[in-house]
C-alpha cells in the first residue's frame, strides 16, 4: 500500500470568551466539557484511521478556538493518538495555537516534552500575517526550552 502523505488537523473549539471579529467555529462558557471533547477526539481518530489507513500523517495541527486551553496531558495523549493510528512521522511538525493568557513556563515545557514544536498565537489569526516560531531539537535542557517558548510568546505579542 502507498501511503499518502496528509497534513492532520484537530479543532479545539474553546475559547474564555468570544471575540466579536472572529468567525472560527468556537464557543465561551464550556470548559466543562473539555474532558469529554478529547475523549470523542480520540475515538473519531481512532475511527477516521481505521477509514483511510493509506495515511501517513506528516505535519499535525493544533487549531481552534484555544488549543492550548487543553491541559498539556490531553494534548500530549492526542498527539500520541495521532502518532500510533495515523503513523505521524518522527520528524513531523506539530503546531499548537496558543494564547499567551493560557500558558505559562510549566505548561510550555510539559507541551514542549509532548511533542509540540510550533506555538501559532490564537489571537493573531485577525492579522494578515501571522508570526510563528519553529522549535527546533537544538535547545538544551527543558529549562531552556520553556524560556524558549516564553520568549516566543512574547515575540508574538507585539
Ligand atoms: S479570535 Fe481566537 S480567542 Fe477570539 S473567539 Fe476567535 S478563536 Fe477564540
Amino acid at each position: 500500500m502507498t501511503a499518502l502523505k496528509t497534513a492532520l488537523y484537530l479543532h479545539i473549539p474553546f475559547c474564555l470568551q468570544r471575540c466579536t471579529y472572529c468567525d472560527f467555529n468556537t464557543y465561551d462558557g464550556l470548559l466543562d466539557h473539555r474532558s469529554a471533547y478529547v475523549t470523542a477526539l480520540r475515538r473519531e481518530i481512532h475511527h477516521r484511521a481505521a477509514l483511510y489507513p493509506e495515511i501517513e500523517a506528516t505535519t499535525l495541527y493544533f487549531g481552534g478556538g484555544t488549543p492550548s486551553l487543553l491541559l498539556p496531558e490531553w494534548i500530549a495523549t492526542l498527539i500520541a493518538d495521532v502518532r500510533r493510528h495515523f503513523r505521524l512521522v518522527p520528524e513531523a511538525e506539530v503546531t499548537l495555537e496558543a494564547n499567551p493568557g493560557t500558558v505559562d513556563v510549566a505548561s510550555l515545557s510539559a507541551l514542549r516534552a509532548a511533542g509540540v514544536n510550533r506555538l501559532r498565537e490564537s489571537k493573531a489569526k485577525s492579522r494578515v500575517v501571522v508570526q510563528s516560531l519553529r522549535m527546533g531539537g537544538a535547545f538544551g535542557g527543558k529549562e531552556v526550552q520553556a524560556n524558549a517558548f516564553a520568549d516566543a510568546l512574547k515575540g508574538l505579542k507585539k
